[in-house]
């Protein structure tokens, strides 16, 4: 039966990486679902400021809080404040994320420990952290993979990697966690138009091009095309679903 309340009222979810991109839409749209948000940062305060700006303004409730989620004591600040703040944790989006794309004579130890420190390690220790403060009742952490744990393109071997660790373990903490009514789902994204893809200079490069020729629907993602995903794995319309892989992509495979 359709209801038109608001699907995340009273809950309270932490977002990492929401300054910007994908993360700084899914808070947003998160707090429009009555969701107090946890707006992460590592070094954009003005970007984080301005997320809190217009959910407060929207009437919603949210605060910055900044910390290097590779790092595991600046996630345990993380949750605190988190805590201190609003009094609970409910749901968990590890969003914060980095691509660096390199061909394999380009690839070094540290290439390779940047991206997996903050993709994969950070990710299991923040879900660490998110299942110590969950309470009887269980909670949601949505990990924002990507379609390349699958399609794994040339000059992507570490990137990819990064993903396809991702998945597995949102496959095997589903597992572990779901007895205790703990889900966890990921969300496999398509190419996103975010400040990180300008950056790197994928925006305008014939791998966009490329990628779109492919796609069935024929462009590129927004970060809107992914928020509303993340709701919903967040909310109780998906209260029977662990485990699983979400490709939002426009159909590319
Ligand atoms: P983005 O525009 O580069 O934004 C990255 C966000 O992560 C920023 O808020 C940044 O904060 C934060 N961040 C970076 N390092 C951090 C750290 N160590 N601790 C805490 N926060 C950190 O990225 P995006 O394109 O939105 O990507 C977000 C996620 O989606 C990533 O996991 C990415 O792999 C995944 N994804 C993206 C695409 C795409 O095409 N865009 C496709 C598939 C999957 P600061 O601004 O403070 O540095």
């Amino acid at each position: 039966m359709r209801t038109t309340a608001k699907k995340l009222t009273g809950k309270v979810a932490i977002v990492t990486g929401a300054s910007k991109g994908i993360g700084a839409v899914i808070a947003k749209h998160m707090a429009a679902e009555g969701a107090a948000v946890i707006v992460n940062y590592a070094s954009s305060k003005e970007g984080a400021d301005r997320v809190i700006t217009e959910i407060t303004r929207n009437g919603g409730k949210a605060i910055a809080v900044q910390a290097n989620v590779a790092k595991q004591a600046e996630i345990k600040h993380l949750f605190s404040e988190a805590k201190k703040a609003f009094g609970r944790i409910d749901i968990l989006v590890n969003n914060a994320g980095i691509y660096e794309f390199s061909p394999l004579e380009g690839v070094t130890e540290e290439h390779f420990r940047k991206q997996f420190d903050l993709n994969v390690l950070g990710l299991i220790l923040a879900s660490k952290e998110a299942v110590r403060h969950f309470d009887c009742a269980g909670g949601s952490i949505i990990n924002i993979s990507s379609v390349a744990s699958t399609t794994a393109p040339a000059n992507t071997s570490v990137y990819s990697a990064t993903k396809a660790a991702v998945d597995a373990v949102t496959r095997s903490l589903a597992k572990e966690l779901g007895p205790r009514n703990i889900r966890m789902n990921s969300i496999n994204p398509g190419m996103v138009e975010t400040d990180g893809l300008r950056t790197v200079g994928l925006m305008e490069s014939d791998f966009r091009k490329e990628v779109e020729s492919r796609t069935p629907l024929g462009r590129i993602g927004q970060a809107e095309d992914i928020a509303p995903a993340a709701v919903f794995l967040a909310s109780s319309d998906s209260a029977w679903m662990t485990g699983e892989t979400l490709y939002i992509t426009g159909g590319l495979r």
